[in-house]
């Protein structure tokens, strides 16, 4: 399918690896020039090699922390008006509900709700002005459904989600869409970590805190970052005009829910 997207710019957030990542190759392949983001400068800019020799595109690599300001403001300057924005970030910490103090939400908040406020707030100006945008937020299956480790997750995506769903609304008329998309279990180092914690509190090994968990995914497996990648690319697509403020689920069936 021809996404009719090829020549347009995007920036990648948190992108060298992961599901960041698997975006940042799909819309490489359907020929998006990029700016991709991360924090360590040399698995970014090695990551940025990799994509420009494989798609033929043109990659700049950004190195900087989303979560703050001055991340931001390095990675808009190399692109001040993108047609797409994808925004991710490292996930919170695991632990329970009742582990965590302001300081430890103020963190989760700036990472994983204002930081990708802030990045919409910046570029959806000349996205309507142009009279086309897809922006793509990474959040987490646990918008749906909470997971009990993940409550610094659970509450940072929630308040993300809610500014989407009235957001996107005011913005559709002019050609700009924004959408979310919610990760189930993924094989990234994001989910190794997360079985090491598994590993830690039950005294497993990696293979079965792994066969543990992919036990409760339907599909009885993990998903992959170019199955995540694919469906991002389309969400940026010309094709995904009338797809307007959604939460989609890639999950496996992980949740159980019938909507
Ligand atoms: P990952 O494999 O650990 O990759 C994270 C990527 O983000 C790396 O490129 C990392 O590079 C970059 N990064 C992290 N913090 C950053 C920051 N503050 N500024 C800029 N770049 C940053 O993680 P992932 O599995 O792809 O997860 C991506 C997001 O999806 C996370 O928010 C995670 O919680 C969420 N999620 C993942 C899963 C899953 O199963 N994988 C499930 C649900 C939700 P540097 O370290 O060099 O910055």
């Amino acid at each position: 399918m021809d996404l009719g997207i090829n020549g347009k710019t995007a920036i990648v957030c948190a992108a060298s690896k992961g599901l960041g990542r698997g975006c940042a190759e799909a819309l490489a392949a359907a020929g998006v020039d990029l700016v991709i983001n991360a924090r360590s400068a040399g698995p970014l800019e090695a990551a940025a090699a990799e994509i420009a020799a494989a798609y033929g595109v043109k990659v700049v690599p950004v190195a900087a922390d989303i979560a703050t300001q001055d991340g931001r403001a390095k990675v808009l300057a190399a692109v001040p008006s993108p047609d797409i924005l994808v925004n991710n970030a490292g996930g919170p910490p695991p632990g329970m509900w009742h582990d965590w103090e302001r300081e430890d939400f103020i963190k989760a908040l700036d990472a994983n709700m204002l930081a990708p406020i802030a990045m919409m707030k910046a570029v959806l100006p000349a996205m309507m002005a142009q009279g086309w945008g897809r922006v793509v937020n990474i959040t987490s299956q646990s918008v749906k459904s909470p997971i009990a480790v993940l409550g610094l997750s659970n509450s940072a995506r929630a308040g993300l989600t809610g500014y989407v769903a009235g957001t996107s609304r005011q913005v559709a008329s002019k050609g700009v869409n924004i959408n979310n998309l919610l990760p189930g279990i993924h094989a990234t180092d994001r989910a190794i970590s997360l079985d090491q914690g598994v590993v830690a509190a039950q005294g497993i090994s990696m293979a079965e805190a792994k066969a543990q968990r992919a036990a409760t995914i339907p599909a009885g497996r993990y998903g992959t970052r170019e199955e995540f990648g694919a469906m991002c690319a389309f969400l940026c697509s010309e094709k995904a005009g009338f797809i307007v403020g959604q939460n989609i689920l890639l999950d496996g069936g992980a949740v159980n829910a019938t909507l």
